[in-house]
């Protein structure tokens, strides 16, 4: 082996750097993710039929499976200056602690005030809308770090922005509330009596303190029924994990800099944005056999699309008013146990992430969230940063794939997304140091249950 060249603890690409395209792994797909089909009449949707609801430019994203890169407009890499690059981490202090011989990275998309990567989708949505001359935007959020992104673009680039936020997340977690609504958003707890969805899901479930599934529901209703409005989505859609590929073109740039190849790479996986985004120049470089990586998709054992669920057409949303979409789904019913902290709560999983784990090219495990707060605890002890319940799925598996290369004497290099910071998710934090945190599984008659509702669609 050659001499290696000394890794910083930080690599930091110069701000020219910025990825000036984003790379659709699509192109590359033998087999693409299968269309969206209209939830009325279960046919594939074409461009005229998305619009009511999406963008024009976005749709136009949504749809394209050859294009390989896509121009990132001016202004949003301007805006992506504010933030980007952002650092690829050596976790030397993490290794050290760890007495492990793999070398560990991590892409840390949280230096943001959104806290999370989030913001790599917002800016774009939001510029889109602005250029097709709409008045705004309407969407849901769960946690609130899609919401909160949302509303920095939209008051950056002078848009409305209406957010539709699972109420219980609403009373939860009021600071997120007022942070987007600093930012000039409108904040109303969902299931709302504004919709018509809402006012039917509150008589049908009284005192319902809503999910995800409801709220996209209220938004994509307010968006069709609102003149110069449309609907954004900030995960699960191919346009999302396209945008979000700046994360993995930034890490493999960084990386190829010091003539580093990770062996292992792991991302955190709700809709599967950022997991995509991270690994999509990499996968690129797989499909095309020019190179081998193992590559890992972390999600919760209480919410466990990929490894329990079914690859099927399924509803997106609670109300059955968007696409369907062919993914790996729990059914558009199933909302994850009370109590349930860390995020990537989402009954489904990305089409082209789906298409991938179905046809082999990546592996999925799961984590319990008491495990996974204790990754996050240990990480955030000796490498600084208190991640996101989310990104400590990933740490979480990161940690155990190092330990098993202490065992082995093995180097392995292991790259993983760290998405972001936990600030807002201190009560599920104080549950876990309290010791009153607990872990849930769904029984299998829970599954089949929810499976129950998938719509019958005949495969063309
Ligand atoms: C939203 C979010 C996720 C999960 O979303 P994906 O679309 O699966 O990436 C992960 N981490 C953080 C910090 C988030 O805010």
């Amino acid at each position: 082996m050659s001499e290696e060249k000394i890794i910083p603890y930080k690599i930091y690409l110069n701000e020219d750097e910025i990825p000036k395209q984003w790379y659709n792994v699509r192109s590359d797909m033998k087999n693409k993710p299968a269309p969206l089909l209209n939830p009325g009449t279960l046919k594939p949707m074409g461009f005229e039929d998305l619009r009511p609801v999406f963008c024009d430019e976005l749709i136009k994203q949504e749809l394209d499976d050859t294009t390989p890169y896509v121009d990132i407009p001016q202004e949003v890499q301007d805006f992506y200056k504010m933030y980007r690059p952002s650092p690829l981490v050596r976790a030397y202090c993490l290794e050290k602690a760890l007495g492990t011989p793999a070398k560990i990275y991590y892409k840390f998309e949280g230096n943001n005030t959104s806290g999370s990567h989030k913001l790599n989708s917002a800016i774009v949505q939001a510029y889109y809308a602005k250029k097709q001359g709409l008045k705004g935007v309407t969407t849901e959020t769960g946690a609130g770090q899609w919401g909160t992104a949302l509303s920095m673009a939209s008051a950056y680039l002078g848009i409305d922005c209406k957010v539709y936020m699972v109420k219980v997340s609403y009373e939860q977690k009021p600071f997120r509330r007022e942070v987007m609504r600093t930012y000039g958003a409108s904040v109303t707890p969902s299931p709302s009596m504004e919709t018509e969805i809402g006012k039917k899901i509150n008589a049908e479930h009284p005192g319902t303190t809503g999910s995800l599934g409801c709220a996209i529901s209220e938004a994509v209703e307010v968006a069709t029924k609102t003149e110069g409005y449309r609907y954004v989505l900030g995960s699960v859609l191919n346009q999302v994990l396209l945008h979000q590929t700046v994360i993995g073109l930034e890490a493999k740039a960084a990386l190829d800099k010091y003539g580093v190849t990770p062996d292992i790479i792991i991302g955190c996986a709700g809709g599967g944005s950022n997991l995509g985004g991270l690994i999509s120049p990499f996968m690129g470089e797989k499909l095309r056999g020019e190179k081998d990586y193992r590559i890992i998709a972390v999600e919760p054992a209480s919410c466990p699309s990929f490894t329990r669920g079914k690859f099927a057409y399924d509803f997106c949303d609670t109300g059955m008013v968007c696409p369907l979409a062919k993914m790996y789904t729990l059914g558009s019913n199933f909302i994850p146990s009370a109590n349930h902290a860390g995020g990537l709560r989402y009954h489904g999983m990305s089409p082209i992430l789906s298409q991938l784990y179905h046809d082999g090219y990546l592996e999925a495990v799961t984590a319990e969230q008491t495990a996974v707060f204790e990754s996050a605890q240990r990480f955030a002890r000796v490498e600084g940063i208190l991640p996101a319940p989310e990104s400590s799925h990933a740490i979480k598996v990161a940690i155990d794939e190092a330990l098993k290369c202490k065992e082995t004497g093995e180097e392995k290099i292991i790259l993983f997304g760290l998405t972001g910071t936990g600030y807002f998710d201190m009560v599920a934090y104080q549950k876990f140091n309290d010791g009153d945190m607990t872990d849930y599984i769904p029984t299998d008659e829970e599954l089949e249950k929810s499976f129950a509702t998938l719509p019958k669609v005949e495969e063309i």
